[in-house]
């Protein structure tokens, strides 16, 4: 067990509180991992005082270069990805397939954003006027703040981070209080980068106070954040009324619809899948799942079989499919939800903690099922990030539609079908920002764009490159005119015809 540091102006520095906090294992939380720096506002004055000061440097080295920076990170992350994907299933508890899968995602990034470098293309258009030209640039923000939660926790720092970098703003993260070593893997990679100090910061702490201080700080003027939707519409409203630019990448409550014609082997692979992969801990986790009312009670046979099946244990065994839960708060608030579920519909699956044997020490929680869920329901409505899943029954296509859409939130939703027709009106009426036929409701990829619609964010998606760039650039538009004479644009100098 070790005590770890902030990352400030290129040096690890301890808090200025002198304060730390234990980071447990979650499949065993006897095994503590290491001490972690409680900060507060003050280590935040400092990190973005040194984030400030290599801003000029930083937006002024070629994007290129930035790019090239930023590939070198991705190459360290690829000759460390086992070490890295150990230490983040011993830290958030998902499997090592997953964890392995969280670090290729923070490399693809890499690939994706190092290029990026070499683009950031802007536009050029003809001018209104003769020798005249217009075309526009990408420019940095300034100091960006990125707060980041627990359930992948090298991937999101790394979407955040690397297009923040290439497009010249300079960095302070604070990751989520459950996962603070694998962004301190990351920040050892951009140190050996040899990225200049003060580029990228590093501030372990609370949210309520290290996050809290980000986002309030005059000299951060970009927020990216993902997490839950609560602290989202706080930021928010904290940073809106400094009128900072904010990303927000919030909840959400995603659904499957299982039309009467679908491979129904594929669905239920892809239920499994979507529901329980990283312990149904993902913003896009299949919670409901909608079943026409033709395929019901045999695709609920095919399931309950196989949840039963699963494999739940320490994510660092192979075998094991099924991690524990991030913390003990969580067992119980998914809990609650299971005891709310009991009154709801009909636990078919799972329901309880695991407390016992190879459990005891963890957080372990069965893989759940609840049919005849009505839509009206709170475990139908409401975000549960945990392994419990709802079975609605619905007639027909327009049922299930109005279904899947009647929720607060709007992030991914799938449709199981073999139909076309019914497959292209799912994709134009659901109103989801990301829309998967025949396959689960998890699995975004780096290059695409990522987010949702109504309460899951504000309007921005990360990922992809266009999107991401719209978060951490300005657009400046430059106008040359070599005309050497006053040519007025927007003055109206037509004769009346
Ligand atoms: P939280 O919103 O509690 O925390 C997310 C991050 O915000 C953490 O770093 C947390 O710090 C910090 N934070 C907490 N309070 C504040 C505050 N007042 N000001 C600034 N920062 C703060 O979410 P969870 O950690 O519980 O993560 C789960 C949620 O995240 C779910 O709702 C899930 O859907 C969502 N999520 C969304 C994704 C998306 O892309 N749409 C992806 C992944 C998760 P600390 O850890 O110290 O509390």
């Amino acid at each position: 067990m070790g005590t770890f540091k902030n990352f400030i102006g290129g040096k690890w520095v301890a808090p200025r509180t002198k304060k730390s906090f234990p980071n447990r294992n979650p499949a065993d939380l006897t095994d503590i991992i290491g001490e972690f720096p409680a900060s507060d506002g003050r280590d935040v004055d400092l990190a973005v005082a040194a984030a400030k000061e290599a801003y000029d440097g930083w937006r002024r080295t070629p994007a290129p270069k930035r790019g090239e920076l930023i590939l070198k990170v991705g190459q360290i992350l690829t000759r460390r990805k086992e070490e890295i994907a150990r230490a983040m299933t011993r830290e958030m508890g998902k499997v090592l397939k997953e964890t392995r899968g969280d670090v290729q995602e923070g490399i693809d990034t890499a690939v994706v954003h190092g290029s990026e470098g070499r683009r950031l293309h802007g536009f050029s258009a003809p001018s209104e006027l003769p020798n005249k030209v217009g075309w526009t640039v990408r420019s940095p923000i300034g100091v960006a703040g990125l707060i980041t939660p627990w359930n992948f926790p090298l991937a999101i720092p790394t979407w955040k981070s690397f297009p923040a970098l290439v497009a010249g703003n300079t960095i302070v993260l604070k990751p989520a209080s459950d996962t603070p070593h694998s962004s301190h893997l990351l920040v050892e990679a951009f140190e050996e980068a040899g990225l200049p100090p003060g580029v990228v910061n590093l501030v372990h702490g609370s949210g309520s106070s290290v996050g809290n201080a980000i986002v309030q700080h005059s000299d951060v003027r970009v927020i990216s954040f993902t997490g839950s939707t609560a602290v989202g519409r706080e930021i928010s409203a904290t940073a809106g009324k400094a009128l900072k630019r904010v990303s927000l990448e919030l909840g959400g409550k995603n659904a499957m619809i299982v039309m009467d014609d679908a491979d129904l082997e594929l669905a239920v692979e892809g239920v499994l899948w979507g529901a329980f992969g990283t312990t149904g801990q993902r913003c896009t986790a299949t919670s409901r799942l909608i079943l026409q009312k033709g395929i019901h009670d045999e695709m609920v046979r095919r399931l309950i079989g196989r949840v039963a099946a699963l494999k739940i244990g320490p994510g660092l065994e192979e075998e094991n499919e099924v991690g524990p839960l991030i913390n003990k708060a969580r067992v119980e608030a998914v809990d609650e939800y299971v005891r709310i579920g009991r009154k709801e519909g009909e636990l078919v699956c799972g329901g309880e903690p695991l407390t016992t044997g190879v459990f005891k020490k963890g957080c372990f929680y069965a893989p759940t099922v609840f049919t005849g869920v009505k839509p009206t329901a709170r475990i139908a409505r409401e975000e549960i990030f945990g392994p419990v899943l709802s079975i609605l029954a619905v007639k027909d296509l327009d049922e299930g539609i109005r279904c899947l859409n009647d929720t607060a939130y709007g992030l991914s939703s799938s449709i199981y079908t073999r139909d076309v027709n019914r497959a292209f009106t799912a994709m134009q009426e659901l109103e989801t920002g990301i829309v998967y036929v025949n396959a689960p409701t998890i699995g975004a990829e780096c290059h695409y764009p990522f987010g949702g619609t109504k309460d899951t964010g504000n309007g921005h998606r990360e990922g992809g490159t266009y999107p991401v760039y719209e978060v951490f650039t300005e657009w400046k538009t430059i106008y040359v005119d070599y005309s050497g004479s006053l040519q007025k644009a927007q003055i109206d100098n037509r004769k009346n015809e």
